[in-house]
Order: C-alpha cells, then structure tokens, then sequence
C-alpha cells in the first residue's frame, strides 16, 4: 500500500511490541513482521513502545520509522515495566485488532496468522497457549507451569494455563481493556475477566533470539503477587483457617497438658517450649501481615491515581490518524466509531 492511503486508512492490525533493552533484536523484529504481516493484504502499523531502554534500542527503533512510517515509537520517560508498557500500546494503537508480541521473538510472529483466522471466524480474544517452551531454564519452565495452576485454582476468572500476554483482541476488547486503569496489571487476567468470545491457538514458546531475559526473580515474584492479588481474595481468606486450627489446639492442650501433669509426666517445662511456640506463632503472623500489606500497597496506589505511564515523545507522522494515549484513554472515554464487530474488516 503506499503511503497515502495508509495515513487516511485504519490499519486492521496494530502489533504492538513493548521493548526494554533489545537492541540486538530490533531489526530482526521488524524483518519477521513485516514479512508475515505483508501477507495478509491488509493496512497493519506496528506501535513500539520504549519501555526506558538505556541501549541504542530507541535510535534503532526511530531509524525504523524514518524507513517505514507504518512503525509507531512511543518512548517512555523511564522504565514503567513490561505491563505499563503493552497498556500504551493499547491506548496508542489505532487497528481494528489488536496483537500483543513480546519483542524478544520467543513469540514467532508466524502465528499471527492463525490468531487472525481465528478472530475472522468471529473470536473476539484468540491468547496464544505454550505447548513447548524452549531454550528456558527448568527453574523458569517449573515455577511457570507452577505459578499458572496456582492462579487458575485460586482465581474467579478463568485465566487460560499457559498463557503470556501473546495474544489477539478485538478492537471492542481493547476499548473495554483501556478502561481498567488499575496500576498493578496482569493484562492477561484482565483480558479474561472483560469476557467475549475467547479462544485458544497452540504454539512453540521458542528460545530468546538474542541478549537475556529482563525478568528477574524478583520482577517475577512481583508479578505473582499482582496477579493473584488483582484476581482473588484467597490469601485474605485462608486466614480463617489457619485462626481455627489455632484456636482448636489452643482449647484441646488445656485439657492434655493438666492431665498429663496430674499423672506426674514433666512436659512442656520451661522456656525453650515457649520460646519456640512464641516464634513459630509470630512467624504465621508475618506472613499473614505481610499478605495483607500487599493488599493494602495496591489500595495506595490506586488512592495516588498517578498515570499509568508517562511519555516523552512519540515518533509517527503528524498526518496519522490518533488514537489518543493515557489523557485520552481515561476512564469513561468513549471510543464511538472505533468499534468493529470480528470478522469485519477494512481491506
Ligand atoms: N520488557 C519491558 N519492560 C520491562 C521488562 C521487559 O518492556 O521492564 C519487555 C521485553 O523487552 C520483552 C518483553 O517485555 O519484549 C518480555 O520480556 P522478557 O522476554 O525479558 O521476559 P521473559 O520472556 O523472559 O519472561
Ligand atoms: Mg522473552
């Protein structure tokens, strides 16, 4: 398509691809895309968001546009984190679709095609689940296999096993997505809990086409901790029980230990018995304060009402068509016009 028509028409799709220190991976990104995306005969842009890299990813990613102007830069101001920045996307994107692809190529951008017949058939969220994983430590591969039935057994919204952020949505998704701005995000529970048809495509997680993985432990756990604090309330639940069991053993010593004492038995004598009790009861008290501070840390945020993310500069030509970004994605906003039922398209 040239370029004038691709400035007054809506692309289909909008790939949106979230990029924190990925220098080594970008132009390959942008040659695997464009050659699937091609394809598919329909106007397509590519929104890539800057998540605060400290490499050269954004000089690679502005050179990408100078090129190609159906390639979006958003740059953020720092880094706000991998979910912050897929919500810029979906606030910038303008497609009648959208894709969610992490920019490491693990998600190969091959199965976009499938995703797409999926939603031609009239799915409104086609999520991409992992069959393989490849080129990931048996660490990563146990605690994720770990940490997605713990979520799916605990949750009330049925969030799909295996699942990443990979994955296909409606333009009516989006819309209805955009309006959750709660700060600690777990996209793919939220694209669940919004309903719709939703269905599943399999695929081979492949390895990291280059440079390493940029969640460590500790934005992993994290992430844990917001997806099962955003989607149950069963750790402030499963208090009760450990409370009832407590009391329970509390009222049946009385009696045990008077007995055994009556009968002469030397039993629960001195400190160390009380010490150690002591301990072993302040420690499932930690941990349940510690539960319930997590809670309370995401009802400050929300209280603060910060912005999701903010940005520096945007590189798209000035003719685009907008779609807005975090002022014009607030809650409420109404996205009249912009909504096409799947398997309409555009071409
Ligand atoms: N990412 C990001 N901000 C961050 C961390 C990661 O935008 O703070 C991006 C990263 O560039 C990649 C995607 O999120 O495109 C997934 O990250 P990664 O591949 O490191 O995670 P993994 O696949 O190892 O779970
Ligand atoms: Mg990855």
């Amino acid at each position: 398509m040239d370029l004038e028509s691709w400035m007054t028409t809506k692309p289909v799709v909008s790939i949106i691809a979230p990029v924190y220190n990925e220098e080594p991976i970008i132009d390959e990104l942008y040659r695997r895309l464009v050659a699937v995306l091609d394809t598919i005969g329909e106007p397509w842009e590519l929104v890539m968001v800057n998540d605060g890299s400290t490499d050269r990813s954004v000089e690679l990613m502005v050179a990408l546009h100078a090129r190609d102007p159906r390639v979006r830069v958003i740059n953020f101001a720092r880094n706000f984190g991998h979910q912050n920045a897929v919500t810029a996307g979906m606030d910038y994107a303008r497609g009648d679709t959208v894709v969610i692809i992490d920019a490491d190529l693990q998600d190969p951008p091959e199965v976009i095609l499938q995703l797409l017949d999926k939603w031609r058939e009239g799915y409104h969220v086609v999520y991409a689940v992992r069959s393989e994983r490849k080129g990931e430590t048996w660490f990563k591969k146990f605690t994720a296999k770990l940490f997605y039935r713990v979520i799916y057994r605990i949750t009330d919204v049925n969030i799909p096993l295996d699942t990443g952020d990979f994955r296909l949505m409606d333009r009516q998704v989006v819309d209805a997505v955009k309006q959750m701005r709660e700060h600690n995000r777990f996209i793919r529970g939220m694209t669940s809990w919004v309903g719709f048809r939703q269905t599943g495509v399999d695929y081979v997680r492949q390895e990291r086409f280059a440079g390493e993985t940029k969640y460590p432990l500790r934005k992993m756990m994290r992430f844990a901790l917001d997806a099962i604090t955003g989607f149950s309330y069963f750790p402030l639940q499963v208090m009760i029980y450990a409370s009832l069991v407590l009391a329970l053993i509390a009222v049946l010593a009385v009696p045990i230990v008077a007995f055994l004492r009556l009968a002469g038995a030397s039993v629960f004598e001195g400190q160390a018995t009380t010490l150690v009790v002591l301990l072993l009861l302040s420690s499932f008290q930690l941990f349940f304060f510690f539960i319930m501070g997590q809670y309370v840390a995401r009802i400050y945020d929300e209280t603060r009402q910060r912005p999701l993310y903010i940005v520096s500069k945007v590189w798209e030509r000035p003719d685009a068509l907008h779609a807005g970004g975090e002022a014009a994605a607030a809650p409420a906003a109404n996205h009249a016009g912009g909504v096409t039922s799947p398997g309409q398209t555009a071409g």
